[in-house]
């Protein structure tokens, strides 16, 4: 799994760099295949329940599993999230982030700041013997006191042998609530914040989940290891 998050992080940094007006969604998908291929590790969205791609590519009120496309062109002002799997010999590593086209509105920055401080502030419950609900609650009451939504349809997950495994990890929630996280649990925690409400509706192509009054939604997720001493994340964007 570090193998794998290490991959996950360089196609997440090829990508990065290449985010500019003009490009395509496809083009971005490709820069992530080919550092994927490289380093001998598989697309691990490729397939999964028929998702025809090897990254999503959510453009701004788009939340997540947007389907990569030659004629999807990022302009200015955009804001594009891109979530990003890896299978390396059979263990798998997940992480998203949003990222800005040029110059972007203060508003969508401060979207997208809210929505990754989220992401750390779930990250600093996931310590032995708090529970799920540590992180959903911490994730979820950050997100609200800065007037935002967190989306309820889709939540965290386990990740290692198989892409989602026990336990969900949804970001909202009670503390104390639900089950116990131990040393070794590695997790991918990944709000999905929206400007407006939380509900989202899906495309006509099965898989775009877009926000149902069309305001921006952002998305910041890594793959952590729960530590006796805390926890580690694995990915780096
Ligand atoms: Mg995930």
């Amino acid at each position: 799994m570090i193998i794998a998050s290490e991959i996950v992080s360089e196609a997440l940094q090829a990508i990065k760099k290449a985010v500019a007006p003009g490009i395509t969604t496809k083009a971005l998908e490709e820069i992530a295949e080919d550092v994927i291929r490289m380093r001998g590790g598989k697309p691990a969205f490729k397939g999964y329940k028929g998702f025809p791609a090897s990254i999503c590519t959510s453009v701004n009120d788009e939340v997540v599993h947007g389907i990569p496309s030659e004629e999807v062109v990022l302009k200015e002002g955009d804001i594009v999230s891109i979530d990003l799997g890896v299978i390396y010999k059979g263990y798998i590593s997940d992480a998203a982030i949003t990222l800005p086209v040029g110059e972007i509105s203060e508003a969508a920055e401060r979207l997208l700041s809210v929505t990754r401080e989220a992401l750390f502030e779930g990250i600093a419950r996931a310590v032995p013997s708090n529970r799920v609900g540590d992180i959903s609650h911490a994730i979820q009451s950050y997100v609200e006191s800065k007037g935002y939504s967190v989306v309820r349809k889709f939540v965290g997950h386990g990740v290692g042998r198989r892409l989602h495994e026990e336990p969900q990890v949804p970001n909202f929630g009670l503390p104390g609530r639900g089950v116990k996280l131990r040393e070794g649990m590695t997790l991918a925690i990944e709000p999905m914040v929206n400007e407006g409400t939380h509900d989202v509706s899906i495309m006509e192509d099965g898989w775009t989940a877009k926000t149902k009054d069309g305001k921006l939604s952002a998305h910041f997720e890594h793959t952590i290891l729960i530590k006796k001493s805390g926890p580690e994340i694995l990915t780096n964007w």
